[in-house]
């Protein structure tokens, strides 16, 4: 048999990552991870995997996220017992990400209950508990970049940085078959090579195959030089009026880059605000892991933070208050104006920056400031549309604060840095072009096809394809 690959998520859609490899006897999953938006969508988080999960040998996870890791826990329930292989700092990010995810569901599933106790119709189980997390923690085999791993007889592994988050990787796969050795290369999430702290993504020397996301196949991103500047104005606006800034962030990635921009605004005296808090338990853990991987940060953003090694980071965090407790994000209610409060969920579904948002929203002088992509049907959203008004935990609320959207962050490569990477990898790669909905994913198939001698191929849910030479 020819080594195959079926893809069985996100194909054709960002989030549920997760592509088979058969090669020989050895059967590698890369990527596992959750479908996440609307309910119709997440429902497919309950199907059982289509494979015996104790026939797949190991687990290449490129990075942390829960769109590429969040169904590791179930694959380990329904027996996975090999090793998964990842980067050490995904790993730690992965115990915060997974513990979570699993609280969250056990907490969606007994109100679900509640509800479905009353009206007499079938109760629900969480996809997994806290016990699954920790089985599957046991089974992560970290591997840095650049080090090889044998995977069963006839697979090599090496991690290259992803530039996407901390300890996202790029995979590469030498594949050997009686044909001959192929090179199999996933992305996972390419990072921006804009992104604060994050290396450029590594171009992989050569390859015969390519399985890389589109998420952004038909668009660049806003400059962050400006994003710094517009951040900058906001903040002196709210200073003036002694307004609250309100910045709802997921807790990995995005939350350390608004951390930087906010601190090298310290450094240049246009921070006026005297306290900037970080209110999400799980965001004040990622920034932990994020200090203790400094030596995988990008020497030059380090750099200008520290006045060339003349402070620590710590130091140049010191405007930073966390607010781990619930009784500590209570008492930043009571704050009249002035203040920073950076907190989860990033599109306002959940979390902290609700009651924030119950007590800032109405307020003519509070300032929302949106850093991150709002998906259809969340609050963010409804917001970023220019709602008058939102009901918000059991309230209608007025919408008086200013509402401003900085679009230069994104640990995402845009469409001319996709292509850039894919036109840098060396030998006649052919392409398979995953994460990403139908129009970026087309957007950036055409413009590969240009080049002549790569093929490229916009693989369907559950299609395979055979990897000939
Ligand atoms: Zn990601």
């Amino acid at each position: 048999m020819r080594p195959r690959i079926s893809f069985q998520g996100a194909a054709g859609e960002v989030t549920g990552s997760r592509h088979l490899l058969e090669s020989g006897a050895t059967r590698v999953l890369l990527d596992c991870g959750l479908f996440q938006g609307g309910r119709e969508t997440e429902q497919r988080n309950q199907a059982s995997f289509p494979f015996y999960a104790s026939f797949v040998n190991a687990v290449v996870l490129s990075h942390a996220h829960l769109d590429h890791s969040g169904r590791l826990p179930q694959l380990v329930a329904e027996g996975f017992s090999g090793p998964i292989y990842c980067t050490p700092a995904t790993r730690e990010l992965l115990g915060i990400l997974l513990k979570d995810a699993a609280l969250l569901q056990e907490r969606d599933v007994e109100w679900e209950n509640r509800r479905r106790r009353r009206s007499g119709r079938p109760l629900l189980e969480p996809l997994y508990d806290l016990d699954d997390v920790h089985r599957t923690l046991d089974l992560c085999r970290p591997l840095e970049y650049c080090q090889y791993q044998q995977i069963g007889s006839d697979l090599r592994l090496r991690f290259l940085d992803a530039g996407h988050i901390l300890g996202a990787a790029i995979a590469e796969l030498e594949i050997e078959h009686p044909d001959g050795r192929i090179q199999l290369v996933y992305s996972g999430d390419l990072g921006n090579p804009e992104t604060l702290l994050m290396h450029h993504p590594e171009v992989p020397a050569r390859a015969d195959w390519v399985i890389m996301e589109s998420t952004y196949g038909d668009r660049d991103h806003q400059p962050l030089g400006d994003t710094k500047e517009e951040l900058a104005g906001i903040l002196q606006r709210a200073h003036e009026r002694q307004g609250n800034v309100l910045i709802p962030a997921f807790a990995v990635g995005r939350t350390q880059e608004v951390l930087y921009h906010l601190a090298l605004l310290g450094r240049e005296g246009r921070l006026p605000q005297q306290k900037v808090y970080l209110d999400s338990p799980m965001a004040i853990e990622v920034t932990g892991v994020y200090l203790g991987y400094l030596r995988l940060l990008d020497t030059s953003d380090l750099g200008a933070l520290t006045a060339n090694g003349r402070y620590t980071v710590p130091e140049a965090l010191d405007f930073l208050t966390p607010t781990p407790t619930a009784e500590e994000s209570i008492a930043l209610n009571r704050i009249k104006g002035g203040a920073v409060i950076i907190a989860g969920s990033g599109m306002c579904e959940g979390g902290r920056i609700r009651h924030h948002l119950k007590h800032n929203l109405w307020q003519r002088n509070a300032e929302l400031v949106i850093v991150g992509y709002q998906a259809e049907g969340t609050l963010g959203r409804t917001l970023v549309d220019g709602a008058r008004q939102v009901h918000l935990l059991g309230e209608d609320i007025q919408v008086n604060a200013a509402i401003s959207t900085l679009g230069g962050y994104s640990a995402h490569a845009g469409r001319s840095q996709l292509l850039a990477w894919a036109r840098a990898i060396g030998g006649e790669p052919r392409f398979c072009l995953v994460h990403g909905e139908s129009g970026a994913r087309d957007a950036l198939c055409n413009a590969l096809r240009e080049q002549p001698g790569r093929p490229v191929t916009c693989p369907e849910r559950n299609e395979v394809v055979e990897l000939v030479r």
